[in-house]
């Protein structure tokens, strides 16, 4: 189920082998991270073996361990194998970009679950909203949608991830490289979207489209199956929800009140759910 993210691999590889020079930009800007990462001395050798062994390729702050919040993203680690095999784009011994969770316990938004930050200096962060007070804090909401919060987010760091490896400076995205590639005729998955929804818009709408079955599966695995799979389908939903998006704009008016009220009665039913 989750040959949604391979198919976009796959279309940037199409990309690359039909148009010989990009398919060398893109080895370049790969071979560039690799480079700039080691220079950095992101990596210790182990032992005289001269072995490289990478440490901290997800970054845990310091903040987010202990905490509920961390509970729940391990138990989505060991009972997920499509979240797994999304984390690990970001665990390999040559990641484009590395990972990090936050947990920001005033952060001040009722509503904000969570935020995923475009990369800097080859780190995306994740902050989660871990302030007790708010209704929107991963202390007030049940696990599962909790887990499904931490899906979502990753999947941001995920398309952030992508746009590195086409457009990176220094551990940034460069938009001018992107709008030049859009320039140029290159529409590929992301960039396809990129172009037809903006900078900042794009993600959801591309989430809502292509995205929606990973965190469907990857809840149902969270919650070993105990519930009917429309449940999952609907909960999926939140976070994703905006009139403008075509996907959500074309289910009826009375499938998407059932969906929020899905959605809200789950909320109401299991508030302060511990996670042990
Ligand atoms: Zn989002």
């Amino acid at each position: 189920m989750f040959y949604q993210l391979d198919q976009m691999d796959t279309t940037v590889d199409d990309r690359c082998s039909a148009k010989c020079p990009r398919f060398a930009e893109f080895l370049h800007y790969n071979f560039e991270v690799r480079r700039l990462v080691y220079r950095q001395g992101r990596f210790r050798r182990a032992g005289n073996g001269g072995e490289v062994d990478w440490e901290e390729k997800i970054i845990k702050d310091e903040s987010f361990k202990g905490t509920k919040a961390e509970c729940v993203y391990e138990k989505l680690l060991n009972s997920s194998t499509g979240f797994k095999k999304m984390i690990q784009k970001f665990d390999g011994d040559f990641p484009v970009s590395h990972l990090r969770f936050i947990n920001d316990p005033s952060m001040a938004s009722n509503t904000r679950k969570a935020y995923a930050t475009p990369p800097s200096n080859y780190v995306i962060d994740i902050t989660i909203n871990g302030n007790s007070s708010k209704d929107a804090s991963y202390q007030k909401r049940p696990n599962l949608l909790v887990a499904k919060t931490i899906i979502h987010e990753v999947i941001h760091a995920e398309i952030f991830r992508k746009l590195l490896s086409l457009s990176n400076n220094n551990g940034s995205i460069n938009a001018i490289t992107l709008s030049n590639m859009l320039q140029n005729g290159d529409y590929p998955g992301i960039l396809d979207y990129y172009a037809r929804f903006g900078a900042n818009d794009f993600q959801h709408q591309q989430i809502a489209a292509y995205y929606r079955e990973v965190i469907v599966e990857g809840l149902k695995e969270f919650d070993n199956s105990s519930n009917a799979d429309q449940l999952y389908e609907d909960l999926a939903w939140e976070g994703l929800i905006y009139s403008n998006d075509p996907t959500w704009s074309s289910l009826s008016s009375s499938e998407k009140t059932r969906i929020k009220n899905v959605i809200n009665n789950y909320i109401n039913q299991y508030q302060n759910q511990s996670c042990q």
